[in-house]
């Protein structure tokens, strides 16, 4: 059993795409500069459309990876995100093109960057700005959970914002480990990295939409305190620290905020998936709307209404009913 591994995934992919693979040179059509951000299979560029100026993300995806091909993977990637394609949160893919050893996702650049630079203790956002990221992240998962779809791979690394300084909004990237739910049986895969992957993926017990929203908990926990919660000196003590959901809560770590926001991690790294709330359960948590009327209005996107306008009305204690 081994973590973050991409291969001898087979299980769940989708296979139909609508986006073409063009073969002709994309350098034709875009001028590509300087680098993005990289992981294992990728490597993704900043590029600039030569007919109209605009900026994009291109995510190179080698087709073969340890000798194995991939592609099934890659075409599964853009699926995924085909299928999010209305909703605001996550990232668009506008082109696809194919090289000898690679398809490139031409994808909506997010110029803040990644949400993990305001995980950095010293630079960290004031809480009316976590709780808002936090709101539109939630929008975002709502959405894919509602297509049965888990993202399996929220870390601070995959949340990008649109704007740096003033905070844009976010936008969800990174669908490699995505699945779809409930096709065939269940779902149990050694997948994600292990700092920020529920207990039940280190016990490889299914698979549900409740493993997205304990990566939320975290994401919210570093935001908010700097520290990566379950962070070890050595893989070993990480997973320990997952499976027994060793957290610290103390003052110290929580004194840049209130009280509200305790709470609201508590309820999501919660050992039993089945006792974590929902995506639109989080949504009428009062931490997140507390400072709401210090903000100007951020467009909704439609797709997302209904958890808005749900959780706008509801009352804070009572979570909304499926
Ligand atoms: P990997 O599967 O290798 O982790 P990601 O899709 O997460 O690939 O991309 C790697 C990094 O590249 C991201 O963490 C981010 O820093 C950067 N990146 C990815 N997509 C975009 C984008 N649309 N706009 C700006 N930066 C991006
Ligand atoms: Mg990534």
């Amino acid at each position: 059993r081994r973590l973050d591994s991409r291969s001898g995934i087979s299980a769940g992919l989708l296979v139909e795409i609508q986006t073409p693979i063009s073969s002709e040179p994309m350098e034709s059509v875009y001028e590509v500069t300087g680098e993005l951000g990289r992981g294992k299979f990728a490597v993704v560029k900043r590029c600039v459309e030569k007919g109209t100026g605009k900026v994009f993300a291109a995510k190179f995806l080698r087709k073969r990876r340890r000798g194995r091909d991939c592609r099934a993977e890659v075409i599964h990637e853009m699926a995924v995100l085909e299928m999010a394609r209305n909703n605001a949160r996550v990232v668009n893919l506008h082109a696809a093109y194919e090289t000898d050893h690679d398809i490139v996702l031409l994808l909506e650049y997010a110029a803040g960057g990644e949400i993990f630079d305001h995980c950095v203790s010293e630079e960290l956002l004031p809480e009316a700005q976590i709780t808002r990221l936090i709101r539109q992240m939630l929008e975002g998962v709502h959405y894919l959970h509602q297509s049965n779809l888990v993202h399996l791979d929220l870390k601070p690394q995959n949340i990008l914002l649109t704007s740096l300084s003033p905070p844009g909004d976010i936008k969800i990237v990174d669908f490699g480990l995505a699945r779809r739910l409930g096709a065939v049986g269940e779902l149990r895969e050694i997948l994600g990295t292990p700092e920020y992957v529920a207990p039940e993926i280190l016990n490889y017990e299914p698979i549900t939409t409740a493993t997205d929203l304990w990566s939320v908990g975290v994401i919210a926990y570093m935001l908010v305190t700097g520290e990566s919660p379950f962070a070890g000196d050595d893989k070993q003590e990480t997973y320990l620290n997952v499976s027994q959901v060793n957290v610290d809560y103390s003052r110290e770590a929580f004194s840049r905020v209130s009280e509200l926001a305790v709470d609201f991690v508590r309820k999501l790294l919660v050992k039993a998936p089945e006792d974590r709330p929902s995506a639109a359960d989080c949504m009428s948590h009062p931490w997140l709307w507390q400072h709401q009327f210090c903000l100007s209005p951020e467009p909704s996107p439609t797709s997302t209404r209904t958890v808005r306008e749900r959780s706008c009305g509801a009352k804070w204690t009572a979570p909304p009913e499926d």
